[in-house]
């Protein structure tokens, strides 16, 4: 029966991933979400249902277009998987909130979807990008502020437990970032990062965040070595860049790593030292 839910919640959470390719790869190209059908980028053929199944279409076409032959990128089937991954995440992490009221379960799981929908559009358009859009990280750090909200309000059925702490962690953990932006004028640290940490450390509190941070830092520095060193590599989802130490590396990604980490499997970075 759980295998079954997490089957269905997989399979749900590709569906939102091709989706969220949708809301990615068309920002700021003017084209509708909703009313435009999907179509070959080369040669503009309409896709049918059978082309439109999540990673399973990929597969079976081998990453081609069934008309023009041109490759498609492997973006769409990594960013299916990845969101039904974190989806299947999300609804594991959720089985101890059974004793929760109904509105609670369902309101968290909502704010989740969104979070995690959030976190994989955020992910893949720095890393093409380098820049996350403003619109996207602000209602993920408010989605994250109501997450903990909800969270306190159905446990305990009052704010009593919800400690000045929790309410300034997105702020502390954003300052630092905020300070190596402005004293950098921009180059060591993109303004993204800071807002992306304020709701990372609402979601995870102080303590869990800073892990998170810690932990996304470890990661970014490992694979950053890996990239660098990878000289020949042809790039993230086919956008051909290559890597060198001055090539700037986007390292929301890595925060965003480090933030389901933790939030999953309760990671302390800092007790590593300890
Ligand atoms: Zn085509």
């Amino acid at each position: 029966m759980t295998l079954f839910l997490y089957v269905a919640v997989f399979i749900f959470g590709t569906i939102i991933g091709s989706f969220l390719n949708v809301l990615i790869l068309r920002r700021g190209t003017g084209r509708s979400v909703v009313k435009d059908r999907s179509a070959c980028w080369t040669c503009g053929k309409m896709l049918r249902w059978y082309e439109l199944v999540p990673i399973v279409s990929y597969g079976v076409l081998r990453g081609k277009c069934a008309r023009c032959k041109a490759s498609v990128s492997p973006q769409y089937p990594i960013v299916e998987f990845l969101t039904g991954t974190l989806f299947t995440l999300g609804a594991w992490s959720m089985i101890d909130m059974f004793f929760l009221p109904v509105w609670g379960i369902v309101s968290l799981a909502l704010l989740l979807a969104v979070i995690i929908s959030l976190s994989v559009m955020m992910t893949v358009y720095d890393i093409r990008h380098t820049i996350i859009p403003n619109a996207w990280v602000y209602i993920f750090a408010v989605s994250s502020l109501v997450y903990t909200a909800v969270s306190h309000l159905a446990t305990y059925g009052t704010f009593v437990q919800w400690s000045v702490w929790d309410m300034m962690a997105g702020p502390i953990l954003a300052i630092p970032f905020a300070a190596l932006w402005f004293f950098s004028k921009g180059k060591a640290m993109g303004l993204g990062d800071a807002k992306l940490a304020l709701g990372i450390g609402w979601l995870l509190g102080l303590m869990e965040g800073l892990s998170a941070i810690i932990l996304g830092f470890w990661i970014g520095a490992i694979i950053s070595v890996g990239l660098i060193s990878m000289h020949k590599a042809k790039g993230l989802f086919g956008t051909g860049k290559r890597f060198t130490m001055k090539s700037e590396i986007p390292f929301g990604p890595f925060l965003l790593l480090g933030m389901f980490v933790v939030f999953f499997f309760h990671i302390q970075a800092l007790y590593l030292f300890v």
